[in-house]
């Protein structure tokens, strides 16, 4: 280990670390420009430059390493005099009156700081150099180039980074320019507006929009910066919100050194999609049904009776689907979307649908908290008297803190003896959590992001979009592959890792246990599998090796379209590692088979032992941001937190003790699942739902309302009037995820700490004070004044969060749980030795391949998959009222291949009737070749194209999950609805 010296100042340094890191992480500041962490070292600003005792030049920090005894000063007088040079050099192209803008007290930004610093005395600018804006209206990303200094960040940021490569360097000497792809479109370029090239700018020259008051150079102070976690995806970015007058006025990301799981990026939802926040359609003041009176202490239903009860204005959903509507403005037909003038995108939302139609709140009128609460305890409280428990059903939330998921499942538990409790996991992962169950006794992922992006050898990928559903993760592993480790994709969609790959095993639509189990065929075949492994950490692999006998690759080939060599190859690559990770998401979990595929997938990890150490990774790509905390906080309807079973009398002894609370209180039955309380023949009467849009997300929409209109009661607690809020008889306006202080758990287990940036709108609360509120006023004692009080209870009842504190998580990048005591550092990967089983071993088993749920048919000929997109997260209740995403993806698409398309006559923006066996819906058309042939890509968050109009309600037997992923479909032109 070198030892030198700077300024004085003696450093242990790595051997390989240059003169500025050893300096940087000796808190030691040297100037840099074009120099950022984290991207391709080229060091051609020479701002950095120190004097190094013996050399009679200076030297380039950023590109000269350290050795043993150096003697390195960085603030020398001839340091100090290059540096001023390089300055005036640069503001040759920089304009004078930036400098002197607004007469403002600080420097505008990182490079004005440094003139500042060093008294350089601007002159008038010599180089006539492009200014103006190469993304003109744009409302999430502008330029300036008047601005830049050609420091190159941005574009290796863009390259390196988020391995995407929109921008460049066009023309030489004075003349060179940053230049957006080859004809400055940026759509043709392929950008994602991650705001990558934002961050990174030491100049401003590219800068965000500020949708708040202004856009542009006049960035607004803000008053206060807080630290938090994304809304959106599981990847659980932390962002820090800049807050103006009770505004987010913009978001940043942490630092590149700062162990977050983005390491400091974020992709266009956490940078941009914020100002659903704002959005004048937040709720502000509890609503109840007009009928409900309350007499006394009693709440009397004085309106009409049966459905009716529940009648509106609107139209229901399915009314929408099946008349032959467009689902686009006019302006969109017949136009492809990125042709559409951007105003018309942006103000789209406004004039013609996604947000809040001013009709649905008609039913309802105002009310007090006093009022709403005690209604909703008094419904409540009546249907357990009458009924019991078993007619009490909640919905938790994958986007609520754990404190708030940990909260609502105690009062059902405690007060109202009832398991019946889940969440949309039962919509994602429940295939993957009963699968892995069985195999593991596990319900989470074994590994971290980091280990796949810097430690895999091989990443097999099945069924996961993930460049799109989880960007920040989906660029890591591009830089992954950009390392050299190999990559497999399995899927029936050509997304953007699919065609990166190595191999992309592109399979029939829910063939997925053909081809899995023809790799595990091959694998014992030609004796690949890791033997020792098997042998001594897992049981049952005769009865997998029988079962795949049949499976040959030429069989799968037959069965899943794969040609045999490919998916010989495949199986090959993933056995022989050395170290593979394995990810999959919804393309693998929703199907009436998702069970055994995922099970199939545990199969071939177990077969080659790709588990249990750095790099062998095995991970379900959870959803929400919160998806996995919501489970860990006993949002499942058999277990308490932290896995605890329901019928474990112990267990149970341990949560009434701890709520105060009988123990015969507590339930020992498993409870419903939600795509069982939401049936025909439920027994549910009383439902509570907090920030889930079911009505939207569930499968085969229209049997989904009716059921909700018929319910006895129901409470909405959200921040909109959603599809599913417009049914309810009390609406409960919460806080969102800038609104309150909390805890989330991302996909790798990982425990993370937002605060509280803003306060709510109008009479608005952070959920955790509603349900503390209505919890006292069921009767149940919950006396909390901070979530952090909250998470104390928590780790007394949840073993493996007993050392999470939020002293612990504050300012850090969280902690990955198992974090059993306060020392103890957190997990980053689990099994090394043993599984968390009986006997600490993992058991195969053998599953067989059965079709999909639903096949096409000559009457519907095409197979429907959905799925989400890039700028939109799920019913589209938070990126619909976000301006910048809204306005990139203003509208509902359905992908059909070229070849398709000819053959029905449409072109790009037509709309097209998609009818399944169920009900139909009216869609603009994108082709792609993303999609193969006869198949069709229909993403869910449109409520104006409702996917799940259109799909099956069959429940796979194990975890009732829906198989959302096929469905069949015809297709018909709807020419007339194109020219009106
Ligand atoms: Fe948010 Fe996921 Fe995007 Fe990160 S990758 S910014 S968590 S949506």
């Amino acid at each position: 280990m070198p030892t030198l010296k700077i300024n004085g100042t003696s450093i242990a340094a790595e051997s390989n670390q240059t003169i500025l890191e050893a300096a940087r992480s000796s808190g030691i500041e040297i100037p840099t420009l074009c120099w950022y962490p984290k991207l391709a070292v080229v060091g051609n600003c020479r701002i950095c430059v120190v004097d190094v005792k013996g050399s009679d030049k200076l030297l380039p920090a950023c590109a000269t390493k350290v050795a043993d005894g150096m003697e390195v000063t960085t603030e020398s007088d001839r340091a100090i005099d290059a540096r001023r040079g390089v300055l005036e050099f640069l503001l040759e192209r920089y304009p004078g009156e930036h400098l002197s803008n607004g007469g403002r007290e600080k420097p505008a930004n990182e490079f004005e700081e440094y003139v500042v610093r060093y008294g350089v005395i601007p002159k008038p600018r010599t180089l006539d150099l492009r200014g103006g804006d190469e993304r003109p209206g744009d409302p999430m990303i502008r330029h300036d180039m008047s601005l830049c200094i050609l420091c190159t960040r941005c574009v290796r940021a863009c390259e390196d980074i988020q391995v995407v490569g929109v921008l460049d360097v066009a023309y030489r000497g004075e003349h060179a320019q940053i230049v957006v792809g080859n004809d400055g479109d940026a759509d043709r370029a392929a950008c994602t507006w991650c705001g990558e090239c934002v961050r990174v700018c030491p100049t401003g020259a590219i800068f965000e929009v500020m949708p708040w008051k202004t856009y542009g150079k006049a960035r607004v102070e803000a008053d206060h910066v807080a630290r938090s976690v994304c809304p959106y995806c599981g990847v659980g970015c932390q962002i820090d919100l800049h807050v103006k007058d009770n505004t987010v006025v913009r978001v940043t990301s942490p630092s590149f050194e700062e162990d977050t799981p983005n390491y400091g990026s974020t992709c266009v939802k956490g940078r941009f999609g914020y100002d659903f926040t704002q959005h004048r359609d937040r709720l502000t003041k509890p609503l109840i049904r007009k009928g409900w009176e309350r007499e006394g202490t009693r709440w009397v239903w004085k309106g009409p009776g049966g459905t009716a009860r529940r009648d509106g204005p609107w139209r229901t959903m399915a009314d929408e689907g099946a008349q032959d509507k467009p689902s686009a403005p006019p302006r969109a037909q017949g136009k492809r979307i990125r042709d559409l003038p951007l105003l018309d995108r942006i103000t789209m939302d406004v004039r013609d649908r996604a947000t809040t139609p001013a009709d649905w709140y008609q039913p309802f009128r105002e009310a007090t908290w006093d009022e709403a609460l005690d209604l909703a305890a008094h419904e409540l409280g009546r249907i357990h008297a009458a009924h019991g428990g078993d007619a009490m059903a909640v919905f938790q939330s994958a986007k609520c803190t754990n404190e708030e998921n940990y909260l609502l499942q105690r009062l059902f538990r405690a007060r109202f003896g009832t398991n019946n409790i889940d969440h949309c996991t039962r919509l994602c992962h429940s295939t993957s959590v009963s699968a892995m169950q069985a195999a593991l006794n596990t319900a989470a992922a074994s590994g971290s992001m980091r280990e796949v992006e810097t430690a895999a050898d091989v990443i097999f990928i099945a069924g996961a979009n993930t460049t799109e559903t989880h960007p920040v993760f989906g660029a890591a592993l591009k830089r992954a592959h950009e390392r050299g480790a190999f990559l497999i994709v399995a899927d029936p969609r050509q997304h953007e890792l699919a065609r990166r790959a190595d191999i992309h095993l592109q399979m029939q639509p829910g063939t997925d246990v053909a081809l899995y189990g023809a790799m595990v065929q091959h694998i014992l075949a030609e004796g690949l599998e890791d033997k020792a492994f098997i042998a001594a950490r897992t049981h049952n692999v005769d009865a997998v090796r029988q079962a795949v006998q049949a499976y040959t690759p030429e069989k799968a080939q037959a069965i899943t379209g794969v040609p045999a060599h490919l998916i010989r190859a495949a199986a090959e690559h993933y056995a022989r590692g050395p170290n593979t990770s394995t990810l999959w998401a919804m393309g693998l979990t929703q199907h009436l088979t998702g069970h055994d595929m995922v099970t199939s997938i545990l199969n071939l990890i177990l077969a080659t032992g790709m588990i249990g150490r750095w790099g062998a990774a095995m991970m379900p790509v959870r959803g929400q941001n919160n998806v996995q905390g919501s489970s860990d906080m006993g949002g499942i309807p058999f277990v308490y937190p932290d896995y605890q079973p329901v019928q474990d009398l112990e267990v149970r002894a341990k949560f009434a003790t701890t709520w105060g609370v009988d123990p015969e209180r507590l339930s020992t039955i498993p409870g419903l699942k939600v795509t069982e309380m939401a049936r025909e023949g439920s027994p549910t009467r009383g439902l509570f739902i907090m920030g889930e849009n079911p009505i939207i997300s569930d499968p085969d929409i229209a049997h989904a309302e009716a059921w909700f209109r018929g319910v006895e009661f129901l409470a909405v607690q959200d921040l909109f009037l959603t599809e599913t809020a417009r049914y309810a008889d009390v609406v409960l306006p919460g806080g969102s995820f800038a609104e309150k202080d909390g805890t989330f758990v991302n996909t790798e287990r990982r425990i993370q700490l937002a605060h509280k940036a803003i306060d709510p709108p109008g009479d608005a609360r952070a959920d955790w004070e509603i349900l503390v509120d209505l919890s006292e006023r069921c009767g149940l004692p919950t006396p909390f004044t901070h979530p952090g009080q909250i998470m104390e209870e928590i780790r007394r009842v949840a073993p493996s969060w007993a050392g999470v504190r939020y002293e612990r998580l504050d300012g850090t990048g969280g902690l990955q749980y198992p974090v059993p005591a306060d020392d103890h550092p957190g997990t980053d990967f689990l099994f090394p030795d043993e599984f968390p089983t009986a006997d600490g071993k993992a058991t195969f088993h053998p599953v067989e391949y059965a079709p999909p749920s639903e096949l096409p048919s000559d009457e519907y000929p095409y197979v429907m998959n959905t799925g989400r997109q890039l700028y939109h997260w799920h019913t589209g209740t938070m990126t619909r009222r976000s301006q910048g995403l809204d306005a990139r993806e203003p509208i509902a698409t359905v992908e059909i291949h070229p070849d398709d398309a000819i053959e029905l006559g449409v072109t790009d923006g037509d709309q097209v009737k998609l009818t399944s066996r169920r009900n139909a819906i009216t869609i603009s058309v994108r082709i792609s070749d993303r999609v193969a042939r006869k198949q069709v890509f229909v993403p869910f968050h449109f409520r104006e194209a409702a996917a799940n109009l259109l799909t099956s309600p069959v429940l796979e037997p194990h975890a009732k999950m829906p198989a959302l992923k096929i469905c069949a479909v015809r297709i018909e032109p709807v020419a007339v609805l194109a020219t009106t």
